[in-house]
C-alpha cells in the first residue's frame, strides 16, 4: 500500500500534513503519577481553541503521544481533531515506570507487542480510533526497569510488524543509545524512531549520536518552564544542521499542563511558530531549513505503509 499518516479521523496523504508538532499531549491526565494537579487536559473544546489559534500561524498537525499510563481517551482526542480542524495522531503502547498499570508487569514481550499492534491496526480499546504512532514509550531515571526493557523490545517488534513510527521518552535525554539498541533488537527501523526529550541534555555530542544512528532527535520541550533554555535549543538545532543532520531534527513543546494553554495565561501550542521559529531565523536559519524541520522531517517520521 502507498504510505499514509494514520490520524484519529482516518488515514491521510502524507503530503497533507503541513507544519507538524510530533510530541504533544491534547487529552491527558497524569496528575497522580506526577503528583501535580496541573498535568491535566480534559476538555476537547478548550484544547481545540488553543490549537485553532496555533493554526493561524500555520500549524496543521499535532501528535498526541498520550498512551497507557496517562489516562488516554481516544474519543476525546478525536473530538479535538473535529473541533480544531487539525490532523491529530494518537499514540499506542505504554508510558513507563510507576505510571504503568500492574497487569503490564505480568505480560511478556510477544503479548505486549500484540497489544500495541492491535492499537495501530484495529483500534485503541473499543473506541475504533486507531493509533498512528507508538509512544511515548519511556525509561525511568536511573536506568530501564525489566518491564521497560520488555516494552522497548515489544515496541520494536510492533514497529517492524506495523510500519508505524515510534516516539520515545528519555529521562532527561539519557539512555538514548540503550533505547535504540532495544528497539533495533526488537526489529525496529531506527529511521522511524523519534528519541524524545533530548533537549533536556545540552551536550551536542549526545544529539549527534542519535542522528548518526539514523533516528530523529526530539528538541521537544521548547518553552517548558522546568527546562528554560530556548537559546541553547537554538544552538542545538543549528549545531545539528551545521554538521549535516538538519534532516534529523524535530521540534515540539510536550505541552501537557493546563497552565500552558493561552486561556490560562500560558503560551499555548503556537509558541514554536510565534516565538521559536523567529529566534531560529535571527540565528541564521533560512526558509529551506525551517521547511525541512517543521514539515518534511515530521512527514518522513509519521508516514508508513500499513499491512492492510
Ligand atoms: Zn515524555
Amino acid at each position: 500500500m502507498a504510505p499514509i499518516v494514520r490520524t484519529v479521523r482516518g488515514d491521510v496523504d502524507p503530503a497533507d500534513l503541513g507544519i507538524t508538532l510530533c510530541h504533544e499531549h491534547v487529552i491527558v491526565d497524569a496528575r497522580e503519577g506526577f503528583a501535580d494537579p496541573d498535568i491535566y487536559l480534559d476538555d476537547p473544546e478548550e484544547v481545540a481553541e488553543d490549537l485553532r489559534e496555533a493554526a493561524r500561524y500555520g500549524l496543521r498537525t499535532v501528535v498526541d503521544v498520550t498512551n497507557v499510563g496517562m489516562h488516554r481517551r481516544p474519543l476525546a482526542v478525536r473530538r479535538v481533531a473535529e473541533l480544531s480542524g487539525l490532523h491529530v495522531v494518537a499514540g499506542a503502547g505504554f508510558y513507563h515506570g510507576h505510571f504503568l498499570p500492574d497487569y503490564v508487569h505480568e505480560m511478556d514481550v510477544d503479548e505486549l507487542a500484540a497489544s500495541i499492534v492491535r492499537e495501530v491496526e484495529v483500534g485503541i480499546e473499543d473506541s475504533g480510533v486507531r493509533a498512528g504512532v507508538i509512544g511515548e514509550v519511556g525509561a525511568s531515571e536511573g536506568g530501564l526497569t525489566p518491564t521497560e526493557r520488555r516494552l522497548f523490545l515489544a515496541t520494536g517488534q510492533a514497529q517492524r510488524l506495523t510500519g508505524a513510527p515510534v516516539v520515545t521518552h528519555t529521562a532527561l535525554g539519557q539512555q538514548a543509545m540503550e533505547q535504540l539498541d532495544l528497539l533495533e533488537d526488537g526489529g525496529a527501523d531506527p529511521t522511524k524512531v523519534l528519541v524524545g526529550h533530548m533537549d533536556c541534555n545540552l551536550d551536542l555530542a549526545a544529539h549527534l549520536a542519535v542522528a548518526e544512528r539514523g533516528a530523529f532527535v526530539g528538541i521537544d520541550r521548547i518553552n517548558a518552564r522546568k527546562y528554560p533554555w530556548d537559546d541553547k535549543r537554538v544552538e542545538l538545532v543549528l549545531g545539528l544542521a551545521e554538521r549535516g543532520y538538519a534532516g534529523r531534527v524535530i521540534l515540539s513543546h510536550d505541552l501537557s499542563r493546563k497552565s500552558r494553554l493561552l486561556k490560562n495565561g500560558g503560551t499555548g501550542y503556537g509558541f514554536i511558530l510565534r516565538e521559536f521559529v523567529p529566534a531560529l531565523r535571527r540565528a541564521g536559519a533560512d526558509d529551506n531549513l525551517l521547511h525541512l524541520i517543521l514539515v518534511e522531517n515530521p512527514c518522513h517520521l509519521l508516514a508508513f505503509a500499513p499491512r492492510q
